[in-house]
């Protein structure tokens, strides 16, 4: 048995970073891809162009058509060889920067993520995430290194909608949780290893900073302003998270998101507020924790506005036979539901989600929410 952790060799967050964007690409090459889309093109575009010139880059600027296919990765890996880049930037949300990467490895180039919203794990990760054309996701691909540089800007984050920062706390919430039940388990994670220890106090961070300082951040993002609370969160949404879900593992809260999508309902749902509702699942299926600590954790939830029953998720009414489905999916060969030191069949899994939906409405009540 062996134990692998791995991570990005350079990660940069601060307010106002990316106006020095062009001197941290410098050091990997001289020509680099940006990939963006129109809209986050909009809102950084002058910011990024003028620091890469001013540090005597010559960009090659393409616009990502919109979904993360391996056409699409192939498609800028061309553009890359024929213009002569040395660097993929993937500057913008999960889809962006996942595509970078892949076309990163394609065409053989430096690997550097720009996220300008904190809502998923995609930026430190040496995974890229693949959709067909229609939005449905058909799988991933594992690099065999992370990227470069991660250069997270504060201000562009607090930017953004308070809706994916928020998403971003879901994922998060989930890294120690799940990570602990796959190192019971000893559970092989996407590093092709047992989580080290470092990957697990990391995880452990992650979940306290979160219940710390979540609920202060989320309300200063509202606001659009970048406080040390924000910055806490930024970290643990992107470095912490990141590293916490690659090199540690995942388990039945991230199973059950990753199944909702196939429920129409849910299709609008953010990949974290789907994991918002795997983790009280997650809670109701293990008996772990004393119902002090549940309570903190689904109340943490309903603070910040995370999904914590069947209604949240446009579910509301829903029968058995159509958790089944899910129950199925989680009770299957290969399902990270395996990673628990305990069995789990399709029933449980059901059981657990109608518990954890019954959990979240007497929670809601209690709060007056
Ligand atoms: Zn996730």
């Amino acid at each position: 048995m062996k134990a692998v952790l791995i991570a990005p060799r350079k990660y940069i967050q601060g307010r106002g970073v990316l106006r020095e964007i062009g001197t941290y690409l410098k050091l990997l090459g001289h020509r680099p891809l940006l990939l963006w889309d129109e809209c986050v093109r909009g809102l950084v575009g002058q910011t990024v162009l003028e620091s890469v010139r001013t540090a005597g880059l010559e960009p090659v600027d393409v616009l990502f058509q919109g979904e993360s296919t391996k056409e699409e990765a192939n498609r800028v890996a061309q553009l890359a060889r024929e213009q002569g880049a040395d660097i993929a930037v993937g500057i913008g949300g999960g889809k962006t920067l996942d595509t970078a990467k892949a076309a990163a490895v394609y065409a053989g180039l430096k690997m550097v993520t720009v996220p300008t919203i904190a809502s998923n794990d995609s930026p430190t990760s040496a995974a890229s995430v693949w959709y067909d054309a229609q939005g449905n996701c058909i799988g991933w691909d594992c690099w065999p290194f992370n990227p470069d540089i991660v250069l997270v800007d504060s201000q562009v984050i607090a930017n953004a909608p308070v809706r994916a920062f928020v998403a971003g706390m879901g994922d998060a919430l989930a890294t120690w949780l799940e990570a602990e039940a796959a190192y019971k388990t000893r559970a092989v994670n996407l590093a092709g290893g047992v989580p080290t220890l470092a990957a697990m106090t990391l995880a452990r961070l992650c979940f306290d900073t979160l219940l710390q300082y979540g609920l202060e951040a989320r309300r200063a993002v509202e606001l659009h302003v970048v406080t040390p609370a924000v910055e806490k969160i930024i970290e643990a949404n992107v470095l912490l998270s990141g590293l916490g879900f690659e090199s540690g593992g995942l388990a039945t809260a991230h199973m059950i998101a990753n199944a909702l999508p196939s429920f129409p309902e849910c299709k609008r749902f953010m990949h974290g507020e789907k994991v918002g509702f795997g983790i009280i699942s997650q809670l109701c299926l293990d008996d772990d924790m004393t119902t002090e600590a549940i309570y903190r954790i689904v109340d943490f939830e309903i603070a910040i506005g995370l999904p914590v029953t069947f209604a949240d998720l446009n579910l509301q009414g829903i029968g058995r036979e159509r958790l089944k489905q899910i129950g199925d999916i989680c009770a299957a060969e290969g399902s990270l539901c395996r990673n628990h030191p305990f069995r789990v069949t399709s029933e449980d899994v059901v059981d657990a989600m109608i518990a954890a939906d019954a959990l979240g409405q007497r929670r809601k009540q209690t709060l007056g929410k």
